[in-house]
C-alpha cells in the first residue's frame, strides 16, 4: 500500500480541507468525556499551521437525519477544547460560507458544522462534494474512523482535490499493514466478542491470512456446537453452526491452525460477582451459560503468543464487564502488552469494544497499536477496501 503522505504536499498558503473525527463522546452535561480523537487530530493541524496553511476542519457528529440542521448535535462545543489543545484560536463556521473561508490567514484555524447538516453528505452527492471542494486547494483525510463510509467530506471531495493521508491516518494505516497486508510470521489473531453473526467475514477472511486464529467470548460457542458439544443456556448461533464448521474447513485447507477454548468458566447466573465453576468444554450442564475462557485456555493463547511475532486482537474474550467474567481477557491482554513492550511480539487492537476491555487491564499504552476506530478497522480486517483509504493510496 502506498501511502500519499503529507509531506510530499505543497501547503504554504494553501487552504487545506482536513476530514477528522470530532465525533466525541459527551456526558450528561454536555462535557467530552473523552478526548482521544480530538488528540490524535492534533499533530496534523499543528503540521499544517506550521508549514502555513489555512486550515478547514470538517467532522461529523452523531446521526441527524440526512441534511437536517439538529442543534443538539451542533459540532459548537469542539472549538473552546480545540483552541485550548492548540493554544490558538479556533472559528467555528455554522454554514459554509465560501467567503468567510478566504478571508483567513495562513496558520489560522476554522471548524465547519457537523458536515451531516449538508443535504447529500452521507448520500456522497457529486454537488456537495464539488462545493465543499471549491472552498480548498489540498484534501487531508485524517479520519481513519469514517474511512469505512463513502461521504461527500470524507470521500467525494477527494475527486476534485491533491489528497493526502493526515498523520494520524498515516500512523494507522502504517501499523494496520505491518499486521496483516506484510506481517512478521508467524501472526495469529484474537477474535473474541460477542457472535459469529457480526464477524463472519472477518472470520473468513482472517484464515486466508494467519498462521493461527484464536476464537473466544460468546462467537467460542457455535464452533463448540458445531464440534457437536452442548453449551448450555450459553448465548450461541444454532443457525451458524454449518458456517462455523465451513470456517474450520477453510482454515485447514490454508494452514491457518484454529484455536478453540480447551476449558471454559461456567455460571447459572449472569451477575457480577456469581459463583462460577471452570469445566472442559464437553462438561457444560443444562443450566449453566459460558461467560468467559478458562485458565487453560489462557495459558493455550500465551504459548502462542510466545510462538508468534504479530499478534491482531478484536474483541474479548469473555463477558469482560461482569466481573469476574473479565479474567481471562485481562490476564491474556496483559501478557501481550508485557511481549510487546519488550519487543518480543507485534501486537495491534481494534474495533468497537476492545479499546474498552485493554484499557481494563491496563494494556493499551504497551500494545504495539491501538485503533480507536471501530467499522473501520473491522471492515479493514475484512479484507474491504475503505473508500476513505482509497482516496490516499496510489
Ligand atoms: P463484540 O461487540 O462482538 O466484540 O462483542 C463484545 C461483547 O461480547 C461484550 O459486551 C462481551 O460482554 C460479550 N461477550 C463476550 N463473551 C461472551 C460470552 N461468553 N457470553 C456472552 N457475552 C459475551
Amino acid at each position: 500500500m502506498k501511502i500519499r503522505r503529507l509531506e510530499t504536499a505543497e501547503l504554504k498558503n494553501k487552504t487545506v480541507l482536513v476530514r477528522v473525527d470530532f465525533n466525541l463522546p459527551r456526558d450528561a452535561d454536555g462535557a467530552i468525556s473523552d478526548d482521544t480523537r480530538l488528540r490524535a487530530a492534533l499533530p496534523t493541524i499543528e503540521h499544517l499551521r506550521e508549514a502555513g496553511a489555512k486550515v478547514v476542519l470538517l467532522s461529523h457528529f452523531g446521526r441527524p437525519k440526512p441534511g437536517e440542521n439538529n442543534e443538539g448535535l451542533s459540532l459548537g462545543f469542539v472549538p473552546p477544547a480545540l483552541a485550548e489543545a492548540i493554544q490558538a484560536p479556533v472559528r467555528f463556521l455554522s454554514t459554509p460560507n465560501i467567503n468567510a473561508v478566504k478571508t483567513m490567514e495562513p496558520g489560522e484555524v476554522m471548524l465547519l458544522e457537523n458536515t451531516r447538516f449538508l443535504p447529500g453528505e452521507t448520500e456522497n452527492s457529486a454537488e456537495l462534494a464539488e462545493e465543499l471542494a471549491s472552498k480548498g486547494d489540498v484534501f487531508v483525510m485524517d479520519a481513519f474512523s469514517a474511512a469505512h463510509r463513502a461521504h461527500a467530506s470524507s470521500a467525494g471531495i477527494a475527486e476534485h482535490l491533491p489528497t493526502y493521508a493526515g498523520l494520524a491516518m498515516e500512523r494507522e494505516l502504517d501499523h494496520l499493514a505491518q499486521a496483516l497486508d506484510h506481517p512478521k510470521k508467524p501472526v495469529m489473531a484474537i477474535v473474541g466478542g460477542a457472535k459469529v453473526s457480526s464477524k463472519i467475514d472477518l472470520l473468513e477472511h482472517l484464515v486466508t491470512k494467519l498462521d493461527m486464529l484464536a476464537i473466544g467470548g460468546g462467537m467460542a460457542n457455535t464452533f463448540l456446537l458445531a464440534q457437536g458439544l452442548d453449551v448450555g443456556k450459553s448465548l450461541a448461533e444454532p443457525d451458524l453452526i454449518g458456517k462455523a464448521t465451513d470456517i474450520m474447513k477453510a482454515a485447514k485447507r490454508a494452514k491457518c491452525k484454529i484455536i478453540l477454548p480447551v476449558d471454559v468458566v461456567t455460571a447459572t447466573e449472569f451477575v457480577e460477582g456469581a459463583e462460577t465453576r471452570v469445566s472442559a468444554p464437553d462438561g457444560v450442564k443444562s443450566k449453566e451459560m459460558i461467560l468467559d475462557v478458562g485458565p487453560d485456555t489462557v495459558t493455550a493463547l500465551m504459548d502462542a503468543m510466545d510462538k508468534a511475532e504479530t499478534l491482531i486482537w478484536n474483541g474479548p474474550l469473555g463477558a469482560f464487564e461482569t466481573p469476574p467474567f473479565d479474567t481471562s481477557t485481562i490476564e491474556a491482554a496483559k501478557y501481550a502488552a508485557k511481549l510487546a513492550k519488550s519487543g518480543e511480539l507485534i501486537a495491534v487492537a481494534g474495533g468497537g469494544d476492545t479499546v474498552a476491555a485493554l484499557a481494563a487491564a491496563d494494556a493499551v499504552d504497551d500494545f504495539t497499536f491501538v485503533s480507536t476506530a471501530g467499522g473501520a478497522f473491522l471492515e479493514w480486517m475484512e479484507g474491504k477496501e475503505l473508500p476513505g483509504v482509497a482516496i490516499v493510496t496510489e
